[in-house]
This record gives C-alpha cells, structure tokens and sequence, in this order.
C-alpha cells in the first residue's frame, strides 16, 4: 500500500466499479459510497452490447470504446465474468461505410444491397451479461480489500474529509452534485424473451428514432428498444412492449413464438460529451468526474476507468511524498 492515499468513489453502477478496481492495481486504499448498491443501477438495465451507442464525442469515446473491447475480450477466457464474443448484422442508413471504431480483431465486414439483402457490416461484438458481470466486479474489489460504503452524498466535498482523492461516477446523480445542466436522462425499455430463438445480435438503425436492436443472453434474449430525450423514469409500458416485439418480429420472424418474459426500462445518463476530466480542489485534493456516458456506459467502461487510474497515477507520481498531497 502507499501510505497517506486512499480514493474515495462515488457510485456503484458499471464506471464507479471499473473505476475502484482500476484505482486499487495503484496499491491505494479505495471505498465505493453509493446511493443505490449494482442491483439497482442503470448499469443492472443495460442490453449490454459493447456499441458505442448514443455517446460523444467520437474521438475520444472510440479511444475509450477501443480499450474497453481488448480488456473485454480478455475476460472472455473467464466463466464466471459473464462476457462473451458474439457475431452479428448491423443495418445502417446508406451510403454504407464502415464504422470510424472497428479494428480487426471485430472483423468487420461490409456487405452491399445485392440479391434483395439490405446493406448492413458484420462484426463481432461482445456481450457484458450486467447480472453477472457486475456482481462478479463487485467481488474483485471486496477480495481485494476494498469497502462498500451505503451512503448518499449530497455534496462531492464530503468526500474530502475522508480521502484526498473522489472520483465522480453518479451517473444521472452527477446533474446534483455539479449542478451539470448538460446531463439529461434518456429512458429506454427493453423487452426479455427466452432464449435460444436467436444466436446473433442485430442491429437496425436505419432510422434513428426508433433503434431496433435483439442480444442474445445465456438465460434470455433482449429486444430493444426506446430512447426518450428527457424521461428520467424507470416505468415499463405494455404498449411500448407490443411495439418492440412488433418491430422485432418483423426483423427476424424466428423470435415470434419465443415466450416473452417481461419488459425492463432506465434511464441512461446522456450528455452532449462524457465528462472525463480533473479537477485540482485547493487544499483538499483531487476531483476526478467521470460520468455522462449516455447509451454506452458498459462499452466506455474499462477504457474511461483506465484513463482515470492513469490520472490519479501521474498526479501520485508528481507528488514528492509519494501520496496525493492536499494542495
Ligand atoms: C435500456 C438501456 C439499454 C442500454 N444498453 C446498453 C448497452 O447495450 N451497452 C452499453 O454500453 N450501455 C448501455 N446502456 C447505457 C448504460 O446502462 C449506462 O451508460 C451506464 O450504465 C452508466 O453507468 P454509470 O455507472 O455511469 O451510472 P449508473 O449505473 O447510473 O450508476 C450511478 C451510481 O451512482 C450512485 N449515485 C448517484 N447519486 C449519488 C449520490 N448523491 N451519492 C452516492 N451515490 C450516488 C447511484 O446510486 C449508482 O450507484 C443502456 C442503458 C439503457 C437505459
């Protein structure tokens, strides 16, 4: 351990837990304090498909993107963690080009309108199973001495009674705590069906309002989807169920016998760019913000939770104690 450093982070969805893991591998003492525990996240709702999807800005969320993919596929290997490849189809508006992120471990490939088919690319992707990839990054950081702290804070100076290092993961609690105005919620809901129907994913984003979308699980398969700009709510609708199974069904026909399990909806933390940025607090410490990560929260995860740690590392290596030093 390093004495002297310890990082305190606020949030417990998908980036204060990739953050807490990643801060940990620098040998300082990190706690999580958090409103909600995983279960009750956003983070828990995601589909969740690695797609950097609904999030800017493009350079630096591909970055991002690009990082987390290796480090995903690296937990392929890893039963327990809830990751896996998966191959599918992604239809675009024309004129079809490849996407700006695709590096050629997804081996993307284009194809054209010929024969009646619609011009969409392949690729293979990754699917984070958030109800088993997120209590399973749960317990990497308690094995790894880290503590889980039940707490709201109502001010992000709190945490510099106890640390002189917080990192901001809120999420959608973010708009409070700075008083962001730039962070907005944008709800989506979701359908579950059983699995087994389908066993690739797809994609359709022909028409940007009404993205229409199927992932296959281990235990179920998720249709998607909504995204309704400035709904801030959690509530499912049965109509908005019916119509996604509608416009899923007309995709893929073979899902239109799977029984349905239900519907679930959240509200992605969406602003017009991440916000992934230090802020030096004057004789208290370090302020790191990470969140605003819109519909690809899980994809940026371990990329942005990289550049944190990296952050929180230079400023321990500038420090001439060895430890973040308050101003
Ligand atoms: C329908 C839907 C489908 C999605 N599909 C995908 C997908 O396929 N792929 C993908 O990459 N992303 C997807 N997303 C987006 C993804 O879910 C989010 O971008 C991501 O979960 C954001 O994670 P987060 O940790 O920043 O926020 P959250 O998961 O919201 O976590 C925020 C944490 O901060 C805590 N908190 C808030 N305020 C306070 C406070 N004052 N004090 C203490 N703690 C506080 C909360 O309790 C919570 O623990 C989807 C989202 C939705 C809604």
């Amino acid at each position: 351990m390093r004495p002297g450093s310890k990082a305190i982070v606020i949030g417990c969805g998908v980036s204060g837990l990739s953050c807490a893991v990643k801060l940990q591998e620098l040998g300082i003492d990190v706690e999580i304090w958090t409103k909600q525990r995983p279960e009750y996240t956003v983070s828990m709702v995601a589909a969740a498909i690695w797609h950097p999807y609904l999030v800017f800005p493009k350079d630096r969320v591909n970055r991002w993107a690009i990082r987390s993919y290796e480090q995903f596929s690296a937990l392929t290997g890893r039963p327990d963690a809830g990751v896996r490849f998966v191959d599918g189809e992604e239809f675009i508006p024309e004129p079809l080009q490849p996407p700006d992120w695709a590096t050629p471990e997804m081996a993307l490939r284009l194809v054209g309108g010929a024969a009646g088919t619609l011009p969409h690319y392949t690729f293979r992707s990754i699917v984070i199973e958030t109800p088993i990839y997120l209590p399973w990054l749960l317990g990497r950081f308690l094995e790894g001495g880290g503590v889980l702290v039940d707490r709201a804070v109502t001010h992000l100076d709190e945490g510099f009674d106890h640390a002189t290092v917080v990192i901001n993961c809120a999420g959608l609690g973010a708009a409070f705590l700075t008083e962001d105005e730039r962070l907005k919620p944008v709800k989506g809901q979701l359908v579950r069906i059983a699995s087994g129907y389908v066993d690739r994913f797809c994609f359709d984003e022909r028409d940007p309002m009404t993205p229409i979308y199927m992932i296959p699980r281990s235990e179920d398969c998720i249709l998607g989807g909504t995204a309704e700009h400035g709904v801030g709510d959690n509530e499912v609708s049965e109509q908005v169920q019916r119509r996604i199974i509608e416009r899923c069904v007309r995709l893929n026909p073979a899902i239109e016998n799977a029984p349905v399990l239900g519907s679930i909806a959240g509200a992605r933390p969406w602003r017009d760019e991440v916000r992934l940025e230090p802020q030096l607090i004057n004789h208290r410490g370090l302020l790191i913000h990470n969140y605003g990560h819109g519909g690809a929260g899980i994809t940026l995860s371990l990329g942005c939770a990289e550049e944190v740690k990296a952050i929180v590392a230079t400023a321990i290596d500038a420090s001439p104690s060895g430890a973040i030093d308050r101003g």
